[in-house]
């Protein structure tokens, strides 16, 4: 449930996200100040925000502190002002720049050092889906700091999940799904260019959306209790006949002149899984070779 509440909040970064951010806040009752480097962009924001020129005036006064960069390393030159550094001390500030878990230890420890409460978070929507249901942000830090401020967060997304105390856990699981994401979605573009590529109109493809979602659903469901138990024995397909597919995967992206770097590297990591002698286990059995790279 959206807060009754009015915070005193500040934005800093009127980008693509940081002023879907700040509207949202601001249209959910919070008194939201903006700021960003180049000032016509926090000006534009509008929606009931107020924008700022310099940054210790917009975090004057303010009780949350929302950062939405580029990179940390943009955050890191701001925060490195004595006269930020010390309009920050006191207050909460919510990293939702997009980073590594090593950024999030350093943004810890950094706040550690200038008494500053802070949570590392990751949001998964596009600028367009803050504040609706399709928006999920995840959070890492103190459960206390959360709990503070969890209802005022929920004004950006109503899913704001609590993922762990560790500081890296929010910036682990967004890499984990967008590792997912991207990773899938080459697969998808490359299967579709196939079609094309042997004269099958992609759309007999994509028709089988749910056919192939329902695969890789069935199969992540099977990995996770194959990689609680590291057992990944089956009775279902066994690893050496994957790779005979992949092998097909591959000749059909030769024949058909489009690219196979794609399904070759693919091949190359299940082969992997067959040299370690693992060729009679099922699929998941790859993820136990990963960590040799
Ligand atoms: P964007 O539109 O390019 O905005 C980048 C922001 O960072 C601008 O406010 C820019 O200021 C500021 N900035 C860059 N370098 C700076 C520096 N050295 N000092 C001060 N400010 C600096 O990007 P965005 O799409 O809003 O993304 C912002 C963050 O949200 C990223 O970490 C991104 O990964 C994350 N994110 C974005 C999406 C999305 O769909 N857009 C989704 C999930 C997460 P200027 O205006 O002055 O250049």
């Amino acid at each position: 449930m959206p807060s009754n509440r009015s915070t005193k909040i500040a934005v800093i970064g009127s980008g693509l996200m940081g002023s879907a951010l700040a509207k949202a806040f601001a249209a959910a009752g919070h008194e939201v100040a903006v700021w960003n480097r180049t000032p016509s962009k926090a000006r534009a924001v509008g929606g009931g925000t107020v924008a700022f020129e310099h940054l210790p005036e917009a975090l004057s006064g303010r009780e949350l502190v929302v950062v939405s960069l580029s990179n940390y390393t943009a955050c890191s030159e701001l925060f490195s002002s004595e006269t930020v550094a010390a309009a920050l001390a006191g207050k909460t500030v919510v990293q939702l720049t997009s980073g590594s878990p090593a950024d999030a230890r350093g943004g810890l420890e950094w706040a550690r050092a200038h008494r500053v409460d802070y949570l590392d978070a990751a949001i998964l929507a596009f600028p367009g889906f803050v504040a609706t249901d399709y928006a999920t942000v995840f959070y890492a830090g103190s459960r206390a700091v959360f709990d503070r401020h969890v209802e005022t967060l929920q004004a950006i997304a109503k899913n704001s999940v609590y993922v762990d105390e560790k500081i890296g856990s929010a910036a682990t699981l967004d890499c984990a799904i967008l590792e997912a994401f991207y990773g899938g979605t080459l697969a998808v573009l490359h299967a579709a260019a196939m079609c094309k590529a042997e004269g099958l109109d992609p759309k007999s493809f994509f028709a089988q959306k749910n056919s192939f979602l329902g695969l890789i659903s069935v199969t992540a469901d099977a990995a996770q209790g194959m990689i609680e138990n590291n057992d990944f024995s089956g009775d279902q397909c066994s690893l050496n006949t994957h790779v005979a597919a992949l092998e097909h995967i591959v000749r059909l992206s030769s024949d058909a002149r489009i690219s196979s770097r794609f399904p070759k590297e693919l091949l190359e990591n299940y082969k992997r899984a067959l040299s370690a002698g693992l060729g009679d286990k099922e699929l998941p059995a790859v993820f136990s070779t990963l960590k040799q790279d």
